[in-house]
């Protein structure tokens, strides 16, 4: 059997047809950027969110870098980001000329919210909750922090489409949630794309005016803006795909609550989910000491896996003139080489599935 770590073909033929004939539509029509198309999926997607505002954008990346921006975060200031975060995470507060300020993860792989405050200095601005593999951080104790020390909130929700924390869903808590459509993500495009979401109309509006060369009028640019837009292709089929979010959400929770119970391996430990937490499973993940060897293992009997990160953002060549070295985020590093994505993915076939928890199973390092 041969098993992709991510099988978007499969994801696609659910609704094909769907697609298909969206796809013509927007071809037919002859109006390609900035149009119905887009200004539809921003109220639908809104209003799936719970927020009242959405901007289509063009990429997650841009939706952090400009959705900062939008914040007032800029030169010098100061963005606590998890420590095993991607690295668009730390690329969004850097381009705005931001200074990371790295907090490590819990046993959630999630921003550890206990350790927030002894980071905390007078040039901090912004906390960024990135909702990784698809759950939430612990939203109640990060805005109860944010707003003790007036502190504004970004949620980076790329892997979180539809996650909620205590019953609201990721996105609506921060003053912007930033959406990737990367075509792997929850909510994928066949393409690049992305969006903010939030209920500040001054936020929205400055977005608005940025992703078009900084102009809100024809010909009149205000700032130096960017080319970051939502394309009408994009936008429509990601309409036809937010139509099926929950069922597609709801697969992808019954893949993972059969690994949860079916994997029995005392050398994988399957991550849980923050009770209060609603999981859509961007990722399933596990931790291993012999990671690198079960992965190898895995390869031989036609499985593919991901490493969702194997080097953290303040390592990486990128950003070697922070000055950071190995050892001072001793837990991400840790996890950077242990942690593995398992197969999950719409249209996974039952067998599939059986085949990938058998081989598990036998694994014995
Ligand atoms: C994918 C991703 C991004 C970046 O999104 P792009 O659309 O690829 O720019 C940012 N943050 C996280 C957590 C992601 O997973």
């Amino acid at each position: 059997m041969n098993i992709l770590a991510n099988n978007l073909k499969r994801q696609y033929d659910l609704y094909a047809p769907e697609y298909e004939e969206k796809a013509l539509e927007v071809l037919r029509k002859g109006w390609y950027i900035l149009g119905q198309e887009v200004s539809s999926f921003e109220e639908e997607f809104a209003a799936y969110i719970g927020a009242k505002y959405c901007v289509g954008l063009a990429s997650g990346l841009d939706a952090l870098w400009i959705g900062l921006k939008a914040m007032g975060i800029g030169e010098g200031d100061e963005v606590i980001v998890c420590t095993n975060a991607y690295i668009a995470c730390v690329m969004g507060i850097t381009i705005n000329g931001a200074v990371p300020v790295f907090v490590e993860p819990d046993e959630y792989d999630n921003l550890d919210a206990s350790k927030i405050e002894e980071k905390i200095t007078p040039r901090t601005k912004a906390i960024m909750a990135v909702h990784l593999y698809g759950q939430s951080c612990d939203m109640s104790e990060i805005m109860r922090i944010a707003e003790s020390r007036g502190l504004q909130v970004i949620e980076d929700c790329a892997q979180a489409h539809g996650t909620k924390w205590q019953g609201k869903t990721c996105g609506t808590f921060g003053r912007v949630g930033a959406f990737s459509f990367y075509p792997t993500k929850g909510l994928g495009a066949f393409g690049d794309g992305g969006a903010i979401v939030t209920d500040d109309k001054e936020v929205a509006d400055y977005v608005r005016m940025f992703r078009n060369y900084g102009s809100r009028v024809h010909y009149q640019n205000e700032v130096v803006g960017a080319n970051s837009r939502l394309d009408e292709l994009q936008a429509g089929l990601l309409r036809v795909k937010l139509r099926h979010l929950d069922e597609l959400n709801a697969e992808r929770q019954r893949l993972a609550d059969r690994y949860t119970r079916e994997i029995c391996n005392p050398s994988i430990r399957v991550l849980k989910t923050r009770p209060g937490c609603f999981n859509t499973w961007h990722q399933f993940e596990i931790h291993t000491e012999k990671r690198d060897a079960l992965a190898a293992y895995l390869k031989e009997k036609g499985i593919g896996t991901i490493i969702h990160y194997p080097i953290p953002p303040h390592l990486s060549e990128a950003y070697a003139y922070l000055g950071y070295k190995k050892g001072d985020f001793p837990v991400a590093e840790r996890y950077a080489d242990e942690v593995l994505s398992l197969p999950i993915y719409n249209g996974m076939l039952e067998e599939e599935q059986t085949f990938v928890i058998e081989a598990l199973n036998a694994f014995e390092g």
